[in-house]
């Protein structure tokens, strides 16, 4: 591996507060969108001349829309329980990096011109104007939080760090003061149909050469299905499924089990991404775009149900806003939930016995799970309180035999985020998403020196991309990371019920 320009915190056997170090990430933001990305997505090209005031007025807009946004703003009694609690903190000392630091960037203009103690006695209740200086801290402060939630599992009063963090990119955006990363994406799903740009007769190529992959190895002709109007399920899925590594084998994993059971399926070439960067970014409008191209293309398509593969914060888009943003989805089966995980989906197919599963063909590994904060603390899974814990959980342990969990005050609704989540996978914030990363690797290197577990498996294509890069930073392999429907296809025994 190449040597890194930045020191890694140590792996210790326990996760420490670390030593403070003010400002230390201060300068260190994501590069800021140019013109032709902000264009598409109904934003600024560049930072308006009136930015101050553009600024404020889109914040009262914001107030008047969302009421959980006044009450974070004009609730926290500065308890502190929040102050340890973010990954960005831990990994990086910076003390803007603690939760209620990073919202008092915002509270502290908000209270300038929105409340009354603010406007005339501003530095007893720590108000402060909008400067340019101000500014460019909310720049990469929040683009240092990944929206993962977790300070607010912790925090008395519920207050969402990451609603505030998404209110601060949106009023970034509307003053042209926006993310390349993200903001480049959406117009490519805008204008494509997949955070990659991925034209249809690539993709087809792509699914083509997986569909000789898996029939060469397996010996049966499992088939990854485009565009098949009438078909019972239409698949939405994040485009890494079709490329990267390890989401492929998860993609090939859900073939597998559609194959078994016999369910008809399809992708579609126009909604072909299941990712939807406008809650990262915070814009309602972009988000409702990207979620009504599914809309479209399960009304074009025919389809019966709406099944997501392993993408975590696009589950919570589709478990939490999907209806809301894009429905009503009238015209699907009433029988099933809109939409379904496709975890639910294995899940009930294990249950009802449609699958059969070897889990001795993984006896090579020793699986633990890594809890993705869009799916742990921002949507569920089944009927059950808990089920988004549970399903994932239940469907690895009908693959493998071997299964382990991380330390509890490090899984569940109690995850850290992998480093990377929030539209921060980019290379531009590479040393934030390593630092980030310190409090995931230090529960995982435990169960690896304690339980000689070999694999992490993970239902979200950000945590995989983010994993297979920092798991080596951290001296572990960067193939332990694994889908958790690369698990269940390994396990399929295909030819006993076809
Ligand atoms: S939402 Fe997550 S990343 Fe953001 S401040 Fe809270 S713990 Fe940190
Ligand atoms: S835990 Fe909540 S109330 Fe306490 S300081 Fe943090 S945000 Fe404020």
């Amino acid at each position: 591996m190449a040597k890194l320009d930045f020191d890694l915190p140590k792996l210790g056997p326990n996760l420490e507060i670390p030593v403070l170090q003010p400002d230390a990430m201060r300068g260190v933001g994501p590069y800021v969108a140019k013109p032709d990305h902000q264009a598409p997505l109904g934003f600024p090209g560049e930072l308006v001349d009136d930015w101050h005031d553009v600024a404020i007025a889109k914040m009262g807009e914001l107030l008047g829309k969302y009421r959980s946004f006044k009450v974070y703003l004009d609730s926290c009694v500065k308890c502190g329980a929040c102050t340890d609690k973010c990954h960005y903190f831990l990994g990086t000392g910076d003390p803007k990096n603690m939760p209620v630091a990073r919202q008092d960037l915002l509270r502290s203009v908000y209270r300038r011109h929105f409340t009354l103690a603010g406007k005339y006695f501003p530095k007893l209740v720590g108000a402060r104007d909008l400067t340019k200086e101000v500014l460019d801290d909310w720049y990469n402060y929040f683009h240092q939080c990944s929206q993962c939630r977790r300070c607010s599992v912790f925090c008395p009063y519920g207050i969402d760090t990451a609603e505030i963090s998404m209110a601060a990119r949106d009023i970034m955006d509307a003053v042209g003061k926006g993310q390349k990363y993200c903001n480049e994406i959406i117009g490519k799903v805008h204008k494509i149909g997949n955070n990659l740009g991925l034209p249809e007769p690539a993709l087809l190529d792509t699914l083509a050469g997986l569909e000789e992959d898996i029939e060469e190895e397996t010996g049966v002709a499992v088939r990854l299905p485009v565009d098949v109007h009438g078909a019972e399920v239409m698949l939405v899925t994040p485009s890494a499924d079709f490329f990267a590594e390890p989401h492929i084998d998860g993609l090939i994993g859900y073939a597998k089990v559609f194959h078994q059971a016999g369910i008809s399926w399809t992708l579609s070439s126009y909604a072909s991404e299941a990712a939807n960067f406008g809650m990262f970014i915070g814009n309602y409008e972009n988000m409702r775009k990207v979620s009504l191209r599914i809309r479209q293309a399960a009304l074009d398509l025919g389809v019966k149900r709406i099944v997501f593969g392993e993408c975590g914060h696009a589950w919570r888009v589709a478990y939490s806003f999907l209806n809301t943003l894009a429905g009503p989805f009238d015209f699907l089966d009433s029988r099933y939930p809109v939409p379904q995980h496709i975890c639910e989906v294995t899940h009930d197919l294990i249950q009802r016995g449609a699958l059969t599963l070897d889990p001795s063909v993984n006896d090579d590994k020793v699986v633990t799970f890594h809890d993705s904060c869009n799916v742990a603390r921002a949507s569920r899974m089944g009927n059950l309180p808990g089920g988004q814990f549970e399903i994932p959980r239940a469907v690895i342990r009908a693959a493998v035999n071997h299964f382990v969990d991380m330390a509890d005050e490090t899984i569940r609704d109690r995850t850290f985020c992998c480093g990377g989540g929030g539209g921060l996978l980019t290379d531009d914030l590479m040393e934030l998403r390593a630092k980030g990363a310190m409090p995931r690797m230090q529960a995982l290197q435990q169960v690896v020196e304690e339980h000689g577990v070999t694999h992490m498996a993970a239902i979200c294509a950000i945590c995989k991309s983010q994993f297979s890069k920092v798991l080596p930073m951290y001296g572990l392999p960067m193939h332990m990371i694994v889908s958790v429907h690369q698990l269940v296809g390994d396990a399929i025994q295909l030819g006993t019920k076809d």
